[in-house]
């Protein structure tokens, strides 16, 4: 009997963002792993069990997923978001490299899901419509100077930037000292988007510039998106406004950053 292992992403907010396909491994499993609050977004159906489990433990959690699908189970391992964004898939691999032979045999397969960076953008225009990359700020799997080495890399490169992860109980000060660290490389007046809880009722979206950025609040459910030396705001009469990264660099721009 060969089990089945589904890596599922959610999207960052109700089933608004649930594709098709994510909704039908969620529903075909019949055992389901993650995150207490991600599992508590997934309908209850009859005759499957739930094995929710803390936020920190995420290796244990794929390893155990694993052992259930290694039985014969159709085993699901839901995600925020996507599951290959600062996620569960990389844990599951991780377990599968370091696991028994038989891990290796079963059908393991990643269902895409809206990362929060995408719905976020989504909400404003299009900060990230030009080169950017993403970076969690969480120091728990990476020492800090790393951190603060690919951020002046990224802001030195001229990408935007999503900030996952940037702020958390155990981590008060890092967020501040991120941003400290861009405005070395980027004007003050760059565009900077608070984007927390997408997706979600308590959702809300808060445009700002660099060196206002600080005075934002920031939680462990907000997305920083940091916009580029071209990222620009259109003003609109009676609503929000649109903040935008252009398809094009202009060369002098382009040497000048170089
Ligand atoms: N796999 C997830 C990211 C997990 S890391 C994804 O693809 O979105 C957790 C971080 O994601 C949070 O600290 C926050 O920065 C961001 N995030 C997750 N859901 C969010 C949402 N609904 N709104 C804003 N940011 C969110």
């Amino acid at each position: 009997m060969s089990g089945r292992l589904a890596v599922v992403g959610l999207g960052p907010g109700n089933d608004r963002y649930l594709t098709p396909e994510a909704a039908a491994a969620l529903a075909d499993a019949h055992a389901l792993y993650g995150y207490g609050p991600y599992l508590d977004r997934v309908p209850a159906r009859a005759g499957q069990s739930r094995h929710p489990s803390d936020n920190r433990e995420e290796a244990a959690r794929a390893a155990d997923a694993l052992r259930h699908a290694a039985q014969g189970v159709n085993v699901a391992v839901a995600s925020g978001g996507d599951p290959g964004v600062f996620a569960m898939a990389a844990a599951i691999c991780e377990q599968i490299a370091i696991g028994p032979e038989t891990w290796r045999a079963l059908d393991v397969v990643f269902i895409p899901g809206i990362t929060a960076m995408l719905a976020v953008a989504a909400r404003i225009g299009a900060p990230l419509g030009h080169d950017f990359c993403a970076l969690s700020l969480s120091d728990n799997l990476k020492p800090w100077p790393l951190i603060e080495r690919r951020l002046d890399a990224a802001a030195q490169a001229g990408f935007a930037l999503a900030l996952y992860n940037p702020v958390s109980r155990a981590r008060p000060w890092q967020f501040a000292s991120a941003l400290e660290r861009l405005r070395r490389h980027l004007p003050p007046a760059t565009p900077v988007i608070f984007g927390r809880a997408v997706g979600r009722p308590d959702e809300r979206v808060a445009v700002t510039v660099l060196e206002n950025a600080a005075n934002e609040p920031a939680d462990m459910a907000t997305l920083v998106i940091v916009g580029t030396r071209e990222t620009r705001v259109i003003e609109r009469p009676g609503r929000s406004p649109l903040v935008y990264t252009p398809r094009a660099v202009p060369p002098a721009l382009a040497e000048a950053s170089a």
